[in-house]
């Protein structure tokens, strides 16, 4: 189990983002955090992979554990290493690499079984397949979200966290990605998927948070968030 305990986060010393934050993403299950621009989603992604430290950011308080062992002090190699993967908001990739550098420098904290690791992302993006030697940089926004999740994969995380897949590609590029969302989580891999595309989200997550202001307003399973019309209309932007 991920577990996020009553977590503090500063940037620059003062600036409080995260106001004691609790959330659970059990093994194997989709777990969404919603939330307007500036909640503080990300920040909390960056907590969890230990990428406060190049942005300036802190753990004032509270926790992040795995299995119950903290790891909000650990470097993001080490995170890695845990199992827990994160794929950036913007879909970084090394945009002079080709397809398939990408994918293996995902695979740098791996010790063995990255050709393996390769193959079945291969099968799970066969487009990836038919472009391992195209240059990222030329890839369509929706090529390059799995080649960023490719690449998240490579290590096989046990978690896999996801910074607004959705962004900017088409409502069909949408669909898709949320099936593949679907088919990393049945092949055993739970998921912590921030969006700001609420109905997409929740359509493949089992429970739902939505973060206001650095805090944790609503946390309950989607099927209650979705059917709550008051809960649509003033948390997740839609009707
Ligand atoms: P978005 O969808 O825009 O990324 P978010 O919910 O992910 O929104 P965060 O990116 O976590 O929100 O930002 C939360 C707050 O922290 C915002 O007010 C933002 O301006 C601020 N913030 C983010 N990164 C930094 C940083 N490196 N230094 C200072 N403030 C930051």
């Amino acid at each position: 189990m991920l577990r996020v305990q009553n977590l503090e986060v500063v940037y620059d010393d003062v600036m409080l983002v995260l106001r004691g934050v609790s959330l659970a993403v059990p093994e194997g299950k989709i777990v969404a955090l919603l939330g307007a621009n500036g909640a503080g989603k990300t920040t909390l992604l960056r907590a969890v992979s230990g990428l406060l430290d190049v942005h300036d950011g802190a753990v004032t308080r509270g926790s992040v554990s795995l299995d119950d062992r903290p790891i909000h002090r650990l470097r993001p190699a080490a995170v890695v290493r845990r199992g827990i993967s994160q794929v950036m908001e913007g879909r970084r990739t090394f945009a002079e690499l080709t397809v398939e550098e990408n994918l293996r420098l995902g695979a740098h904290t791996r010790r063995r079984g990255a050709a393996e690791a390769m193959e079945r992302m291969y099968t799970l993006f066969p487009v990836l397949k038919q472009r391992r030697g195209s240059i990222a940089g030329y890839l369509s926004g929706g090529e390059q979200q799995m080649l960023a999740m490719g690449r998240a994969l490579m290590s096989d995380p046990r978690y896999l966290l996801l910074d607004e897949p959705s962004l900017g590609l088409a409502p069909r590029m949408v669909e898709q990605v949320r099936d593949l969302i679907a088919e990393i989580n049945r092949a055993g891999t739970a998921v912590l998927l921030v969006e700001q595309n609420a109905t997409m989200a929740l359509s493949v997550a089992e429970h739902g948070y939505v973060l206001e202001n650095g805090k944790v307003v609503l946390d309950k399973p989607s099927a209650e968030l979705l059917a709550d019309d008051d809960i649509r209309e003033f948390y997740l932007g839609s009707h």
